[in-house]
């Protein structure tokens, strides 16, 4: 996202909308600008705001004059008074911020929608995690911090170390280049996105060991980590996770219990 330095009247509505903290106003021009840098290209600025396209020397002058006559001029705080902010044509590798970061865009990067999958959502359909195995998705960068491609492959070559299966549809997986070591594409590393999600899925019995693992990694890493852990329950509703997760430390709670209704996509291996 840019800002036009032409039409901005540096009002500063845009500040406060920006989740990433990358619009600020440059004392020197008197204008609002972007961190580039930092902007994971959420379009929650161009989209957020209502636009007035008054005229920019306009607006200055009026905006001038009041100053000096001690009241203000200021637009309502949801509106860009002279439609100054600019999407950009994003090419890659800084297209993939917006993947991750707008949710009103597929994932034309990955080719995947949406920054995870169904999870274990679908499970009784999908059979993804089957009695035995435990799904994990490790989202990085919510809310309000996002995280750089750089840390989060930090998560995923250690993951890799541990031997885990990385989910194929999830749209980190399809960024790496070698997903046996968790390597992901150099190209992307140091782009930021609002937040992604890793999806994996290992046998229960190591649930306490990649819980201390993730627990590990995320001290060193500059952003934020939430940890989210399924398992399909047995023929009487019962599952071994919740004492697993004590075990830890952890406070296990049954966030969603979901009934397959639904077409069988994929045979379960029983
Ligand atoms: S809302 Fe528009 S005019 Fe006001 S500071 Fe932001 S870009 Fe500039
Ligand atoms: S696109 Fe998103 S991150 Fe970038 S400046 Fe706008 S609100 Fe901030």
């Amino acid at each position: 996202m840019r800002i036009s330095q032409y039409r901005c009247v540096a009002c500063g509505n845009c500040i406060p909308v920006c989740p990433m903290g990358a619009i600020y106003i440059d004392p020197v021009r008197n204008r609002a600008a972007v961190n580039e840098d930092e902007c994971v290209e959420c379009y929650a600025c161009f989209r957020g705001m209502s636009k007035e396209h008054l005229f920019p020397p306009m607006v200055r002058g009026i905006r001038r004059v009041a100053r000096a006559f001690r009241f203000r001029f200021d637009p309502e705080p949801d509106i860009c008074p002279t439609d100054a902010l600019v999407p950009q044509e994003l090419s890659w590798p800084r297209i993939v911020r917006r993947a991750f970061s707008d949710p009103q865009v597929p994932h034309e990067s990955t080719g995947i929608h949406g920054r995870g999958t169904a999870e274990v959502k679908t499970n009784d359909v999908t059979h993804r995690v089957k009695e035995g195995e435990a799904g994990f998705v490790i989202e990085f960068g919510r809310p309000g911090v996002g995280a750089r491609f750089r840390e989060i492959q930090k998560m995923t070559r250690r993951l890799a170390t541990a031997g885990v299966e990385f989910e194929k549809n999830n749209p980190v997986t399809s960024l790496m280049t070698d997903p046996g070591r968790g390597l992901i594409r150099e190209d992307i590393l140091n782009e930021k996105v609002l937040s992604a999600i890793v999806e994996i899925k290992v046998g229960l019995e190591q649930v306490p060991s990649i819980l201390r693992l993730i627990r590990g990694v995320s001290r060193e890493l500059d952003t934020v980590v939430a940890v989210g852990v399924s398992t399909r329950c047995d023929s009487q509703g019962d599952d071994p996770l919740a004492a697993l997760l004590e075990g830890e430390g952890y406070a296990p709670y049954r966030g969603k219990t979901n009934l397959g209704l639904g077409r069988i996509t994929r045979q379960a291996a029983v």
